[in-house]
């Protein structure tokens, strides 16, 4: 049992399943959500158009890098950089941050910023996106979790784009309330224009600046900022859903997979401290700890919060955070050393401390 846990129930794990669900002042489940955690055998249905359309753009991502090493010109290589800085945040701190998880509120400039990023990052509309997180939250790792981690890391990556959602993804999706994120009119506009829009973002642009502005070829153009640029950070995003729901350490919860995985946060500007995002959802720096530099979405929305563009940022009392750690961690919660407020007293008493000035 782990310690401080509330429960007069005799099972072995508590944790978040549901967040809403909530029963214990930090946010745990007197529950056994190991048993929730489940992918129950089906045959897959293939959608061949995805499967085509994926393999295509990551053999045509190869042949970006190729060209990006050998005949772009190097603007061609910062402009791509530039897209993956911008069309990252249109997913982490606006789809995520904001839009799915509610975690700060935004001004309009800044909403009209972050969905015309997001629209460069073509992964669906930011409503759909922020209806499909939702449910991988609240059913994480069950059949309603669009990439059930369960099934494995092919799965939770792309496989879960190749194939027909589980009924039960749509079923859940249409129970939650995203009445919300309707009424946002950005989110309208975006998800009415889309198929005009997200062509022009995410395909049109990248190519034809290059072209139009430092003189590079459209073979250049095409294959380095747009299909690598938006490939790469397909698949940064991926990662979160994969290995960072496998790989790394579970020092909030040990009850859920969501890990803290390092090399995902640098790539997916802070995303990867996944164990934690999942106990604290509504945390606007998706960490314990703001880092900037593995967690750019939060230097950017604290920049935001400067310009008053950003405001009502929540985050989660160290109390709250120290109470789940001690409950439910696997003991793999990192101090910054002497004095930490995380250390324990038996830690404190039993230290040895050499060359005191008092001996
Ligand atoms: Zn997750
Ligand atoms: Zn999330």
């Amino acid at each position: 049992m782990p310690p401080n846990a509330t429960s007069n129930i005799s099972v072995e794990c508590t944790g978040v399943l549901n967040e809403c669900d909530a029963e214990t002042i930090d946010g745990g489940l007197d529950k056994n959500i190991v048993e929730l955690k489940h992918a129950n055998d089906r045959q897959l249905k293939l959608v061949w158009r995805n499967i085509i359309l994926f393999g295509y753009v990551h053999l045509a991502a190869v042949y970006g890098v190729w060209l990006m090493l050998s005949s772009a010109r190097i603007y061609t290589s910062i402009f791509a950089l530039v897209l993956y800085l911008a069309s990252g945040l249109g997913i982490t701190g606006g789809a995520h941050r904001l839009w799915a998880h509610r975690s700060y509120k935004a001004t309009l400039p800044l909403r009209i910023l972050l969905a015309f990023f997001n629209t460069i990052a073509f992964q669906d509309c930011a409503i759909h996106w922020a209806r499909d997180h939702r449910v991988h939250h609240k059913y994480s790792e069950t059949d309603a979790d669009p990439h059930n981690a369960t099934r494995g890391f092919f799965f939770a990556h792309v496989g879960w784009l190749l194939c027909k959602k589980h009924p039960e993804v749509i079923a859940k999706g249409k129970g939650l309330d995203i009445s919300d994120l309707e009424a946002d009119p950005v989110l309208s506009f975006q998800k009415k224009y889309y198929l005009l829009l997200m062509p022009i973002c995410c395909f049109v642009l990248p190519t034809f600046i290059p072209v139009l502005l430092w003189g590079e070829t459209l073979k250049n153009a095409w294959f380095v900022a747009a299909m690598f640029r938006w490939t790469f950070v397909l698949n940064v995003t991926w990662l979160v859903n994969s290995a960072a729901h496998i790989f790394g350490d579970h020092p909030y919860d040990q009850y859920i997979n969501p890990s803290e995985n390092k090399s995902v946060a640098l790539f997916a500007f802070g995303e990867g401290w996944h164990n934690y995002h999942h106990v604290f959802p509504w945390d606007y720096k998706t960490a314990e700890l703001g880092n900037y530099r593995s967690n750019f979405t939060t230097c950017f929305i604290d920049c935001m919060a400067k310009i008053g563009w950003a405001y009502d940022l929540k985050t989660v009392a160290p109390e709250t955070i120290k109470k789940r750690v001690e409950r439910t961690g696997d003991g793999t919660h990192h101090t910054w050393g002497w004095g930490d407020k995380d250390q324990t007293p038996v830690e404190r008493d039993e230290a040895m401390i050499i060359h005191s000035k008092d001996q």
